[in-house]
């Protein structure tokens, strides 16, 4: 029987706060919550579980970051409090660092800053990233493709049980539902164990790269720089290095800026 059990991620919701957001590049309101882990027998879990971390989703542009709400005096659910007001509530020295950070951005944009500056602030969003990421590796975490995989297997099986019940007297028949049912069970879990298997490479494609190629368009990186940045990823042995490449991101944030390229990301000779 196929029992679906493991540690699975609980988020509840926690408030509102100011951060700064590395793909819109400036301070955004963000909705704060509590990140869990819980564990699961056929996703039925008790309780909220041990804390992971605090999670903040930008309320723009939807990337996340961990964030720290013990920087803030408060965090309140208002979804009428402006962004200046949600402002005022982190604590000096969070307010601080956030003005610096985006004043490095204003810089970064401009290229006034040093080739060392700007590898680290080309590596942030891919660190985001790998950080959305991270929960999903090591232990069973359903998307809807092999969630719905899941549960199609879960279907046959009591299905195929059921008939064969039903057509109890006539073996022939009921040892034909069995083996049809055993067949497409096995299908179906295969492709469940697939999907499983490639599911951090599709969100980070699906949700990472498109965070990644707004964070970086504004930068105009060069093909070299992405490859230094992936290199230093890969050896970092990180999620994010292994599963983007560098030729196919260039292209991506040069399609973004409206500059067609060719498959040698080179650009298109007209
Ligand atoms: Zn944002």
């Amino acid at each position: 029987m196929f029992i679906v059990w493991g540690s699975r991620i609980t988020r509840r919701s926690v408030g509102r706060i100011a951060a700064f957001c590395p793909i819109c590049g400036e301070v955004k309101p963000f909705s704060l919550k509590r990140v869990g882990k819980v564990g699961h027998i056929y996703y039925i879990s008790f309780g909220q579980g041990e804390t992971v971390g605090y999670e903040g989703r930008c309320e723009t542009c939807r990337a996340q970051v961990w964030v720290d709400p013990y920087e803030y005096e408060d965090t309140p659910k208002d979804r009428s409090l402006s962004l200046d007001a949600l402002r005022s509530l982190a604590l000096p020295s969070h307010a601080e660092h956030m003005r610096q950070l985006e004043e490095r951005e204003r810089l970064a944009r401009r290229g006034e800053i040093s080739e060392e500056d700007r590898f680290d602030r080309m590596l942030e969003p891919f660190l985001m990233v790998e950080k959305m990421v991270a929960p999903r590796t090591g232990e069973t975490c359903f998307d809807k493709q092999s969630g719905l995989g899941c549960l199609f297997v879960v279907a046959v099986v009591f299905a195929a049980i059921g008939l064969a019940t039903m057509v109890e007297k006539n073996d022939d028949l009921a040892g034909m539902i069995a083996v049809i049912g055993a067949i497409v069970a096995v299908a179906g879990a295969l492709f469940t164990l697939v999907s499983l298997a490639t599911d951090v490479g599709r969100f980070v494609r699906k949700r990472g790269v498109p965070l990644i190629v707004a964070s970086l368009k504004p930068l105009a990186p060069r093909l070299e720089e992405l490859e230094r940045v992936i290199r230093y990823l890969k050896e970092s042995r990180m999620v994010v290095g292994k599963k983007i490449k560098a030729r196919k991101l260039y292209a991506a944030i040069q399609k973004a800026t409206g500059r067609a390229i060719d498959e040698d990301g080179a650009p298109e000779q007209r």
